[in-house]
């Protein structure tokens, strides 16, 4: 396939190497990164959207996207596909998604999980709002970049999937975290408390698999100084598209809200921006009640 990849940073970079190591033909652009080993420069985005099969997105918001489709949607041959990965507002991708339809090409909304290291080994998990048509001719692609791609229904459904899946995820973090910091002042062994909960009903992904605890549980950013991983302010972005989406859905979402109220203080008051989003377990171990 002929693909124009629009983006090349953290993740698009590695996703565009491991579509041309696979014997596509990629053809990249980025406003500020150069094309990377194995992926062509192309000049503009619509210069690369012009002879593909299919233009691939990965921006860092709804309104880049936006502006980045309005440019390159035009430029893309009939029949084409428009594929984001980016993780942007439901309405935003449901906006591009009709602009592409429109223009006579298929379009698809599939934001990803499985972070920088799951886009480096091709491990990825997508997300796939869109037709069937175009999920059928961008599942070949899915299964190089990925290792899962589920078909959620129509366009804005892979962004409604990832938003709702890490406003569980940052909600648990703090719950375990929390619960750790409780732990510690009651005078509950760290491991103890592991043993327990990731063996009772208080287990979840980030006890059992992202513990927060320091050389409790399998290997983690809490292992490397909280090194991301998964940064908090990702967690902060993904959260506040969720509270973007339960205010247009009028969705009542007490525990996201709050967890978007969190991760706001502790990356724009506290020291939590560029560290992985477990650091929640520090910043509550320093604090007390009030
Ligand atoms: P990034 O900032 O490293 O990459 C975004 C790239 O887009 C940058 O290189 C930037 O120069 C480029 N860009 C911006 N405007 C552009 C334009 N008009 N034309 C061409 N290129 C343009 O971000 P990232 O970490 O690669 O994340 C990309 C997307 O993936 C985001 O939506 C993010 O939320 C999502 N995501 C990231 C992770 C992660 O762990 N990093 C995990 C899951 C999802």
């Amino acid at each position: 396939m002929k693909i124009g990849f629009i983006g090349l940073g953290n993740m698009g970079a590695p996703m565009a190497i491991n579509l041309a190591k696979a014997g596509h033909e990629v053809l990249g652009f980025d406003v500020v990164s150069d094309a990377p080993d194995g992926v062509a420069q192309g000049e503009s985005g619509a210069g690369v959207a012009t002879e593909a099969d299919m233009v691939i997105t990965m921006l860092p918001n709804g309104d880049i996207l936006r502006a980045v489709a309005s440019e390159v949607i035009p430029a893309m041959k009939p029949g084409a596909v428009f594929l984001d990965c980016s993780t942007v507002d439901v309405e935003s991708a449901r906006a591009v998604a009709t602009e592409a339809q429109e223009a006579g090409l298929g379009a698809l909304d599939a934001p990803v999980s499985g972070g920088i290291g799951g886009a480096q080994a091709g491990t990825l998990t997508f997300m796939v709002g869109g037709s069937e048509d175009a999920f059928a001719t961008a599942k070949p692609l899915f299964e190089i970049m990925g290792q899962k791609a589920v078909h959620c229904g129509p366009s804005g459904n892979g962004q409604a999937a990832k938003i709702c899946n890490n406003m569980i995820l940052g909600v648990t973090m703090i719950g375990t975290c929390e619960a750790f910091a409780l732990a510690d002042k009651l005078g509950l062994d760290r491991q103890a408390m592991f043993d327990v909960v990731s063996t009772s009903s208080g287990y979840s992904w980030t006890m059992n698999a992202y513990c927060p605890a320091p050389g409790i549980g399998p290997t983690s950013p809490a292992d490397n100084d909280y090194q991301p991983g998964f940064a908090a302010e990702l967690m902060l972005k993904d959260l506040r598209l969720s509270q973007q989406a339960a205010e247009a859905a009028n969705a009542d979402t007490p525990m996201g809200a709050r967890a978007a109220e969190l991760y706001e203080t502790f990356v724009e008051q506290e020291d939590g921006e560029g560290r992985d989003f477990s650091a929640m377990l520090p910043r509550f171990e320093r604090r007390k009640r009030s």
